[in-house]
């Protein structure tokens, strides 16, 4: 299910695009100013953020650049007032991905919303059931409470290297393709894939944080010409 974070003060326009979005059944989650708003980003990590451009306390236009710098495959659906200076270059510079002019009509916004959400993945495959913990060699995950260790010394994992790990050890000994990974990950569909190169940096900054000699991985192995195979060694104890 895709989860949607609505940052707006206006409690009307919160609580209208609140039922709204539950009809359609996405798993929704609310902020009231821009420090709430980045808040729940980290903690929620929606699909979709619907980003209400005048917020108390944190402008929207910071909690985009925010959102863009830390969780750049979240789309951003701006809000704007029709006397608010924005013009679809400067939403567009800032990162959005969209905008609509309040006020909008509830039509259009989801027609809009779907449309975006079309373009990411389907949730990562469920893991099997106690999968929450992923143990290898020297590392410990807990994708419950997205907290990594190696070697007993915690380790940051962004989200999407969290999501990586998930995915790939669901398939652990499987070759998994870079544009797999694409589709799974990054919710590229086959027509607008970008280069795969954006598999490979993500993974090289992954193997940094998990392997022990990142010239000769032994978690993610590559597999010459097709892509990785998440394949470790047995957790030390
Ligand atoms: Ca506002």
């Amino acid at each position: 299910m895709h989860k949607i974070l609505i940052v707006e003060d206006e409690d009307a326009i919160r609580m209208g695009l609140v039922d709204l979005l539950e009809i359609e059944g996405y798993e929704i989650d609310v902020a009231v100013d821009g420090e709430q708003a980045m808040e729940k980003v980290k903690q929620f990590l929606p699909n979709l953020v619907i980003l209400d451009l005048m917020l108390p306390k944190v402008s929207g236009y910071d909690v985009c650049r925010f959102i863009r710098k830390s969780f750049p495959h979240t789309f951003i659906m701006m809000l704007t007032a029709k006397n608010e200076e924005i013009n679809k270059i400067q939403g567009l510079e800032i990162g959005a991905d969209d905008y609509v002019t309040k006020p909008f009509s509830v039509f259009e916004l989801m027609a809009r919303i779907k449309s975006m959400l079309r373009r990411v993945s389907q949730d990562v495959p469920a893991a099997p059931a106690g999968a929450d913990i992923l143990e290898f060699d020297d590392v410990r995950v807990d994708f419950k409470k997205y907290e990594a260790s190696k070697a007993g010394h915690p380790i940051e994992l962004s989200a999407k290297e969290f999501q990586i790990l998930k995915y790939l050890s669901t398939r652990r000994g499987e070759v998994v393709t870079r544009e797999d990974l694409l589709q799974a990950i990054w919710g590229y569909s086959i027509e607008n894939m970008p280069t795969t190169r954006t598999v490979d940096n993500q993974i090289v900054k992954l193997r940094q944080k998990i392997e022990a000699d990142t010239e000769n991985p032994l978690v993610i192995k590559s597999v010459r010409g097709v892509g990785y195979k998440f394949d470790p060694p047995e957790a030390r104890r």
